[in-house]
């Protein structure tokens, strides 16, 4: 795209910013004006439009943002739609029903450590060395092997201890 074409498109994106359904259609009629449509719309879109039925009743005409409830745009929707409708991510998916993480009565904190051991993406030293950070490898409690999730969590000494001053550490020899 050269500059000129470009600024052409940054023009027209900041018009299309403040389009509204009025503004394709006739002045002070129920009809659509075809130049308008032409001018702002795909091909695909002026036949959308097209079929789209013009109530003489309808006369509210905002802007909305239809991912939300309120129709009011927000980053976290956007982010949703970006993941699932236009980023193709089957191969990060990972068979499971992970939304019972985060409906677990317990503080988000704890949701988030469940979700990253679940994942191997909590961010203990040998997954940290994995990716390149720079960093001494071994359990730093311990200094004896290397921090691992499994490790930092139930063979530590240090979370060994934890977990019997909580009575739980019936349940973390159960799953080593
Ligand atoms: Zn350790």
């Amino acid at each position: 795209m050269t500059p000129f074409s470009l600024a052409q498109a940054a023009v027209q994106f900041d018009q299309m910013q403040q389009l509204k359904v009025q503004d394709l259609m006739q002045p002070d009629q129920k009809t659509w004006n075809m130049e308008a449509l032409q001018h702002y719309l795909t091909p695909q879109s002026v036949l959308y439009a097209l079929n789209t039925p013009l109530f003489a009743s309808a006369n509210d005409d905002e802007r909305i943002w239809r991912l939300d409830n309120r129709g009011v745009y927000n980053v976290r929707s956007a982010y949703k739609f970006c993941l699932t409708e236009l980023i193709d991510n089957a191969g990060l998916k990972v068979k499971g029903d992970w939304m019972s993480i985060w409906k677990l009565a317990v503080p988000p904190k704890v949701k988030k450590i469940i979700w990253q051991v679940a994942r191997n993406c909590l961010p203990t030293r040998a997954r940290l060395i994995e990716k390149g950070v720079q960093v001494g490898v071994n359990c730093p409690w311990c200094n004896e092997v290397p921090e691992t999730a499994t490790h930092v969590l139930m063979q530590c000494n240090k979370s060994n201890l934890t977990w019997r001053n909580l009575n739980l550490s019936h349940y973390i020899e159960q799953a080593l």
